[in-house]
């Protein structure tokens, strides 16, 4: 069979391969613990499946423009306006079928082959293979100092004529970290002075804990929208338990948000009406509900920090906000993969590899399913690894015992 030399380089999403695995080990019956969940439990909002029952009730499901319903980007705009404290005009929002497609479409339309883009380790899986699958040049910037927090000194050594953006993703997915306002300032000054692009992800921006504040990024630059720099991506899936949903968008000058727009507009037109009837439920509803998902969330954190001090040798570097926490088991092993198929082999527990995230040695675990799944899926990895653990645990009905070292 031939096929596209790049196309058969991109690598499978760990982590939609490490759900498929969770499923079919449950499916066997297996008491499969999910620490590697990227998504809360809860159910979508009332209002978003309302509205988009309403709209389905009608029988009306047509093609929409392919920047997104006009209710729906009204929408989008008071969300902007409320939580960015920036208006944004219609013209300057592009709806995809999640952030995912908002960050792919973005990289598409300002890229040229060989261009760089820098992505900051820890980092989302999907950033560095987006960027290779339109023919751009992922660099990878990590700290020097080995935390998870990027410093302007080890970007700045890596921009070159070919930059051509960056990513910013706080809170962070893998780390929990959320970066400081001086740094995001510092960062959207200097792009904003390059000509550089600053694609923020803010799809966990309101998972934030400890008090924390999360800043609009457009604070940070003087410049008016159609002149800056700044890309802002959002969506449904993380603070509305709207995964499945599939809606995402991206906030954009007009001249690089129509160019978005032809592009998706030849590839997916756009995404359904319905989901965009719910987004827009959603965002118009009760938002109460994102407020109870970050204190859950806060307390899941406080309860795997806890389970985890007293693992010997895990180094933990305490999460800010999201869903996760990425901790360093080095004092194990080094390989992270075969440390995470190792667990979910002898304790059935699903954890992410941190080389996926360009931090080998770490392992992501998530703390968005319940109290049970945290404390009992560490205690089934100290089992695995500690050997000052008790050598006995029951998984399910079944007593295992440790017979390794
Ligand atoms: N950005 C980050 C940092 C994410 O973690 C995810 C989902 N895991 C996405 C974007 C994609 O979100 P969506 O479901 O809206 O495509």
């Amino acid at each position: 069979m031939t096929v596209s030399q790049l196309a058969k380089s991109i690598a499978e999403s760990p982590t939609l391969k490490l759900n498929e695995e969770a499923r079919l080990l449950r499916e066997k019956g297996e008491a499969v613990i999910h620490l590697g969940a990227g998504e809360p439990k809860n159910r979508a909002p009332v209002s978003a499946i309302l509205s988009s029952a309403a709209k389905l009730n009608t029988g009306d499901v047509k093609y929409t423009p392919a920047d997104g319903t006009p209710s729906l980007k009204k929408a989008i705009i008071r969300y902007t306006e409320e939580n960015y404290d920036k208006i944004v005009a219609p013209e300057n929002i592009i709806v995809s079928a999640g952030a995912k497609q908002s960050v792919y479409n973005i990289l598409y339309s300002i890229l040229n082959p060989q261009d760089e883009v820098i992505i900051l380790a820890p980092y989302w899986v999907s950033y560095p293979e987006m960027v290779r699958m339109v023919y751009g040049v992922p660099v990878i910037v990590k700290p020097e100092d080995g935390g998870f927090h990027p410093r302007m000194e080890d970007i700045l050594k890596s921009v070159s004529s070919y930059t051509k953006a960056i990513i910013i993703n706080s809170p962070n997915n893998p780390s929990g970290v959320v970066y400081s306002d001086e740094f995001i300032s510092q960062i959207i000054d200097y792009c904003e002075k390059k000509g550089i692009y600053v694609i923020m992800d803010d799809i966990y921006h309101k998972l934030i804990f400890d008090g924390k504040k999360w800043p609009s990024p457009y604070k940070f630059t003087t410049k008016d929208l159609e002149s800056s720099h700044v890309i802002v991506v959002n969506g449904v899936s993380k603070l509305y338990g709207m995964t499945g949903f599939r809606i995402g968008w991206a906030i954009a000058p007009r001249e690089l948000t129509m160019i978005m727009t032809n592009v998706q507009g030849q590839i997916t037109t756009t995404t359904s009406v319905l989901l965009q009837a719910a987004a827009e439920g959603a965002l118009t509803g009760l938002q109460s509900h994102i407020e109870t998902l970050r204190l859950t969330l806060e307390n899941n954190r406080d309860v795997m920090m806890q389970e985890l001090k007293s693992f010997s040798g895990v180094k933990i570097t305490k999460p800010n906000g999201t869903y996760y926490c990425l901790p360093d088991f080095r004092a194990y092993t080094n390989d992270s993969v075969k440390l995470s198929q190792m667990l979910l082999k002898k304790a059935l527990v699903v954890c992410v590899p941190g080389k996926e995230f360009g931090m080998e040695g770490h392992l992501r675990l998530s703390y968005a399913g319940s109290i049970k799944d945290v404390t009992e899926g560490v205690a089934r990895i100290k089992w695995a690894l500690d050997p000052n653990s008790p050598n006995e645990i029951y998984i399910g009905d079944r007593k295992l015992v440790r017979d390794w070292k």
